[in-house]
């Protein structure tokens, strides 16, 4: 190796040893007689030393010419160094230098390669190789990798097998819109990216492999919306011969190992909580569960005393912020606000404030009295000093819209600490939704989920209350990772896609082969993908899952760094047998 060390190596026990490091230059102090330079890799950063007088002219002279992010392999003798620097591993010793060669020069770079830097976030994409060479950036790669190794080593343990599955294929239905390229040998034809490897696992079970995993790209093209990445990484798994809390608790096993061995953290089992209950008390259908503030529905203390926001309500719901009394009237108005935003929906916001002295302050104080008020406060389960806070009208907006307000009540009181996990499965999710837009009832996880057998009389009658045996991982109110138990016989398959408004014609076309294969043989399986990057992300504590993503895609789908996507020459085109209008 050219190397003897790695610049994150030396200690007190290599005093007086003869080492060669390689490296990056930091920074460079020149205090005329004195001079000290930063050599970082990845490893960390050594301090080398030069003195004029005592280091040679030529070799000072060299040091001197130094320029931030210049390659450099030095030779030197490890010495104690007489300041210490406790921050860092090597800042007991120093290097003093014998030997410089620049293997390479090179150009300021355009921010500071440090671990707070004065990039922007467009001049970090545009250089990532540069903004990779900062240690909270390689760090986060590096607890990728050690996710995937932990992964791949408790799956291993299980006897998953890895199966590669192909990326030109055809669509793969997950409600996206498909990636598509264009076939140079079949003119005229196109393939699509696969969304997710859905339909080539579930034949992988037919094909008796029983357990599968891959760490697995998959493409989605939809509207960006902030940090989702058109490509991104799933934990894609399937099982054979299993129930559905087989594959709960496999999986929650999979979590819990990622937890222990990256995190050092004991993960607490994890609750199930069915989507109607996820929706009734929580508003949501991934909960944050690392606090409490449960919705209380008040229908009853509400309604009929005259005030007509609940009386006409189909629903008044309400939670207790614990501590929230003191809020001042701005504090309140700025909730107000918040939930009468567009994209939140209510029409007003109802408060009960519960004072210290056991008296309530309302701003529905004209229809309700105290007795009454005691009687919210007593459903909400509030005690003196709370604040209740209460929504109401149609039951669906009204429970999403407290749901949005319950989380940013919770970050205000700062109920959601990034260092403390709460993992949640949510099961028997709905099998069908319905799209307003097309008119059509929509697969709510993918065509290939099986409804719960004794809901499946309801898809004549009521198509929209037949549950489906789906679930989803839920961490820290995100959706980790969902899955479902699926249809394994070409009859029900078939009638699903009825359901869903395929012909019989247009089945057979795009899912003939899935549902052929049902016929010889395909064991009852299901399973689950999770989020690769938005995991690593989690457990990195970090919002964005760019850092996660060694070479990501800005919010318009672009790489700014190769400049794609791009234009093609006039000739490729032709050769796709693509024409483009003028
Ligand atoms: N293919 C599904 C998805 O990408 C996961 C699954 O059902 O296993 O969400």
């Amino acid at each position: 190796m050219v190397r003897t060390h790695t610049c994150g190596e030396l200690r007190l026990s290599h005093i007086n040893k003869q080492v060669t490091l390689t490296g990056w230059v930091q920074r460079l102090r020149d205090k005329g007689s004195l001079l000290w330079i930063d050599l970082r890799d990845r490893y960390g950063i050594t301090q080398l030393f030069l003195e004029e007088g005592i280091s040679d002219a030529a070799l000072l002279q060299t040091a001197r010419s130094l320029g931030r992010e210049f390659v450099v392999k030095v030779e030197g003798i490890v010495a104690a160094r007489l300041s210490k620097n406790d921050k860092i591993p090597t800042g007991e010793i120093e290097v003093k230098v014998s030997s410089i060669e620049i293997l390479n020069a090179s150009k300021t770079p355009p921010f500071t390669i440090e671990d707070e830097t004065d990039g922007g976030d467009d001049l970090r994409m545009k250089y990532r190789y540069l903004d990779l060479r900062r240690n909270p950036v390689r760090e986060s790669l590096q607890l990728r990798h050690k996710m995937a190794q932990q992964t791949r080593a408790y799956l291993d343990g299980l006897n998953f097998i890895e199966v590669e599955t192909p990326v030109l294929i055809k669509s793969t239905p997950e409600g996206a819109r498909d990636f598509v390229v264009p076939s140079r040998m079949n003119p005229g034809e196109f393939y699509a990216l696969p969304q997710s490897p859905q339909t080539f696992k579930q034949l992988l079970m037919v094909s008796g492999f029983d357990r599968y995993y891959q760490i697995v790209k998959c493409f989605r093209d939809e509207d960006l919306r902030a940090d989702r990445q058109p490509e991104f990484t799933q934990i894609d798994c399937e099982m054979a011969f299993v129930t559905q809390d087989d594959i709960l608790s496999t999986f929650e096993g999979l979590i819990r190992h990622l937890f222990k061995t990256v995190k050092g953290i004991d993960l607490k089992e994890v609750p199930h909580m069915s989507y109607a209950d996820a929706m009734k008390y929580y508003g949501s259908d991934k909960p944050d569960t690392r606090f409490d503030m449960k919705f209380e529905e008040l229908n009853k203390v509400a309604q009929g005393k005259g005030f007509m926001v609940f009386d006409d309500a189909a629903l008044v719901v309400g939670i207790c912020a614990k501590g929230c009394a003191g809020y001042t009237r701005k504090q309140i108005d700025e909730l107000t606000e918040f939930v009468k935003k567009p994209q939140i929906g209510a029409k007003g916001l109802v408060y009960i404030r519960c004072e210290s002295n056991g008296t309530y302050k309302s701003s529905v104080d004209k229809f309700f009295d105290e007795i009454e008020l005691a009687r919210f406060a007593q459903q909400c389960n509030a005690e003196a000093g709370d604040l209740i806070l209460i929504l109401a009208g149609d039951q669906d907006k009204t429970r999403k819209a407290l749901g949005e307000l319950r989380l940013h009540v919770a970050s205000q009181l700062g109920l959601r600490d990034k260092n403390k996990f709460a993992a949640l499965w949510v099961r028997d999710f709905p099998l069908l939704e319905w799209d307003e837009e097309t008119k059509k009832w929509n697969a709510m996880h993918h065509p290939f989920t099986s409804p719960k057998p004794e809901d499946i009389p309801l898809l004549k009658t009521s198509p929209g209350d037949v549950r489906a045996n789906a679930y989803d991982m839920v961490l820290n109110g995100t959706e980790i990772g969902g899955g479902s138990i699926r249809i394994h016989d070409r009859t029900t398959q078939q009638q699903m896609f009825t359901h869903l408004g395929f012909t019989d014609e247009e089945a057979k076309k795009q899912f003939g082969f899935l549902m052929d294969a049902f016929e010889y043989g395909a064991p009852p399986h299901g399973g689950i993908a999770f989020g690769f990057d938005r995991l690593c992300s989690l457990f990195g504590g970090a919002d964005s899952i760019r850092d996660f993503i060694a070479f990501p895609k800005n919010n318009a789908g672009r790489d700014v760094m190769i400049d794609s996507p791009s234009a093609i020459s006039e000739a490729q085109l032709k050769e796709l047998s693509i024409e483009v209008k003028k």
